[in-house]
């Protein structure tokens, strides 16, 4: 294990927010999980770049946004968590007409400004309570709309500082999946031209991407976002802690609905239960800890899958030690 303090991180140069000892619950849609040994909130994309330049090298690094699709284990996290959300926030119209939006803009920001600068395209990241890093990370969607159908490409960092743009063919994109092609071509920002093959580097975090949206009417986009948020409200738990839907959907089927075929709804281990409203979220009804969710997702998937025959997957992601293996 990597045994830093946070002194020895700082240089004159940083002007972000290194803490430790950072309890992920706060920052975690759950409220439930361990704590991480150093969260490092950038100012902005120039001094998340210089941030990383100073890591030792085996840090282990993570980037997060708004924690609604994570479970960190109550062992904590080693390393550092990069906090996204409150620092890369920029968003303009391009002279192209396509969105630049950094990676910390809310899903519910980005589609309002598309609606304000009357551009369709963009309602459904707008009940989607994570960030446009996330939700790249995710290729997050609703209602028939997918995060990845919008991007021109995406900007990215590597674990080195170095800044990439990158296309979507550069990545294997499918349903709440994205991995990044193990070699691809890539062009930086200081030189547009296309480079030679290079081995990609097994860290890189989303900083920005561009989006395609289509020229509109900015009023009928704000109605779409109003009915999208109606129709969540009247299906979601909304008033508990939860990561969304917890499984992702089998083929020609739905997580929810086997779940409640097997009569899980309401099913219950410590502090976490399988909502009664909707069978595939798992709320915190107070207290559960991340040992709670995650037993609670194994048991739900053992019994949809010794019931049904169908084996969930889970689509949060679960990360960090067990409880009982952190010194
Ligand atoms: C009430 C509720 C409703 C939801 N509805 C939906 C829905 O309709 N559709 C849907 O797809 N999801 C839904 N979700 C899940 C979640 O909001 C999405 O997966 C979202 O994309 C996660 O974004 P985030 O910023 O919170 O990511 P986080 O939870 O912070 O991170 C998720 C993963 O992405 C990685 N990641 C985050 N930021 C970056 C980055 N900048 N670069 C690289 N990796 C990164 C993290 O390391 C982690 O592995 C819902 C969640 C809740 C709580």
């Amino acid at each position: 294990m990597n045994m830093i303090e946070p002194a020895q991180f700082i240089t004159e140069a940083l002007r972000g927010t290194l803490r430790s000892n950072v309890a992920m619950s706060h920052h975690t849609s759950w409220r439930a999980g361990g704590y991480a040994e150093r969260v490092y909130q950038p100012a902005d994309l120039a001094d998340l770049i210089i941030f990383l330049r100073t890591l030792p090298a085996g840090e282990p690094v993570v980037a997060i946004g708004l924690g609604s699709n994570l479970l960190v284990r109550d062992g904590g996290l080693r390393g550092t968590v990069l906090l996204l959300h409150a620092a890369l926030t920029e968003m303009r119209i391009e002279a192209d007409g396509s969105v630049y939006a950094q990676a910390g803009v809310s899903g519910a920001k980005l589609a309002r400004f598309a609606a304000k600068h009357n551009l369709n395209g963009a309602e459904f990241f707008a009940g989607i309570p994570g960030t446009l890093g996330g939700m790249l990370a995710m290729n997050a969607g609703c209602y028939g709309s997918e995060t990845w159908n919008v991007v021109k490409n995406a900007q990215t960092l590597m674990r080195s500082g170095k800044l990439l743009e990158r296309a979507p063919d550069h990545y294997e994109i499918s349903y709440r999946h994205v991995v990044l092609r193990k070699q691809v071509k890539y062009f930086e920002h200081d030189d547009a031209s296309l480079s030679d093959l290079l081995p990609v580097h097994h860290e890189e975090f989303f900083v920005g991407a561009k989006l395609h949206l289509l020229t509109g009417d900015g009023e009928i986009a704000r109605r779409e976002i109003k009915s999208l948020l109606s129709k969540r409200i009247a299906s979601q738990p909304l008033n508990l802690p939860n990561a969304g839907s917890v499984f992702r959907n089998p083929p020609n089927d739905y997580a929810a609905r086997l779940i409640e075929q097997c009569e899980l709804k309401g099913l219950q281990i410590g502090g976490a239960r399988v909502s009664e409203k909707h069978a595939n979220f798992i709320v915190n009804v107070g207290g559960a800890t991340a040992e709670d969710i995650e037993n609670l997702i194994n048991k739900v998937q053992t019994s949809v899958q010794q019931k049904t025959g169908v084996c969930l997957h889970p689509e949060v992601r679960i990360i960090g030690e067990y409880a009982n293996t952190h010194e």
